[in-house]
């Protein structure tokens, strides 16, 4: 190969800038020619894409977001679709593509390497919900910019004897959620990987009040319930005044921890590693510190990660 393209597809995430800047940095230094391509699958089938140098991503280590661009473009699962992107990429003297994202971008990466297109996904999402790596680029960052508001709500609902529910982002994982919460001393957790009722949940409040609690922390992953609702229900409960936040987009930005810098530049440079001895239609993944790659749709359908069990038993040990 002489020439890849790099993209960033799905949900932005912190470290997704320093992972660009490892793919272009560590092929620049094998004697590749770099193009960006902006806005996920949507510009590549769109056609827009530029040349990268050296200095295209000076200044992006530490920068949050994608400067890139990224998308959502169902239209993608096409295949007519995608033969005009392999065209593009074609027309341009691209012959390998690399990838990052969370799943969907990877399927998208795996149909176009079964069309003879050789791609590579590295995962990028602060949802750490990928399969085949045990953390995924920007979920450290996320994880200190939900710690943070924690601290921030308990400092508050402290002072006024207040009942706080959070909501966490993760999608359907509750990584970011129950991490979260035991660093952030969240008494009450709510995760989608374990059932819950409401009924439960206010009787382990009520058990905490009992003890003497003057205030307390829920912290819940996004879509289980509308947790206005659930504050109201909480509040006529427990009589305890009950508010509800939703750090939404907050957790997406901000500049990358060291972590995530780090991570997101091994599996840069590692993509290039792979693309030059052949491989596509793999991902990247770390797994016990060290680099490991794997058949994007093996990984998708059989490396889920287990469920952190011992650390919601440590949580419930602690409040
Ligand atoms: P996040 O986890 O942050 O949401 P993601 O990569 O899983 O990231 P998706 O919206 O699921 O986000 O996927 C991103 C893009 O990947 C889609 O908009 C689409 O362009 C492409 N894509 C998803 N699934 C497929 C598929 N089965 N075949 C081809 N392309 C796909």
């Amino acid at each position: 190969i002489k020439k890849i393209g790099v993209l960033t597809s799905g949900g932005d995430a912190p470290g997704m800038n320093a992972a660009i800047r490892g793919v272009v940095r560590a092929a620049l230094s094998e004697g590749l020619e770099v193009c960006g391509v902006y806005d996920g699958y949507l510009g590549l089938y769109e056609d827009r894409m530029a040349n990268l140098d050296r200095y295209s991503v000076s200044d992006m280590i530490n920068r949050g977001g994608t400067f890139l661009g990224s998308a959502r473009f169902p239209e993608f699962r096409e295949e007519h679709v995608r033969a005009v992107a392999i065209e593009n990429m074609k027309k341009r003297g691209i012959d390998a593509l690399v990838v990052i994202g969370g799943d969907g971008s990877y399927m998208g990466a795996k149909r176009l390497t079964e069309m003879g297109f050789p791609c590579i996904g590295l995962p990028g999402t602060i949802d750490n919900d990928v399969a085949g790596t045990d953390y995924t680029i920007g979920y450290f960052t996320a994880l200190e910019t939900v710690v943070e508001a924690i601290d921030r709500l308990r400092d508050t609902s402290s002072s006024h004897q207040r009942i706080s529910i959070v909501e966490v982002m993760g999608r359907y994982c509750g990584d970011l959620t129950l991490a979260a919460a035991i660093a952030g001393g969240c008494e009450f957790i709510v995760l989608p990987e374990i059932p819950y009722t409401r009924e439960e949940l206010v009787g382990e409040i009520k058990a905490g009040i009992a003890k003497g609690k003057k205030h307390a922390i829920v912290a819940i992953t996004e879509h289980i319930c509308d947790i206005d609702d659930l504050a109201k229900y909480i509040e006529a409960e427990t009589k305890r005044e009950t508010r509800a936040t939703v750090l939404g987009h907050i957790q997406r930005g901000g500049a990358p921890v060291a972590y995530d810098r780090i991570l997101a530049s091994r599996m840069g440079a590692y993509s290039i590693e792979l693309l030059l001895k052949g491989y596509g239609g793999r991902c990247v993944g770390i797994q016990n510190e060290k680099m490991v790659h794997h058949d994007i749709i093996d990984a998708i359908e059989n490396m889920k990660r287990p469920f952190k069990g011992d650390w919601l038993d440590t949580a419930k040990k602690l409040y």
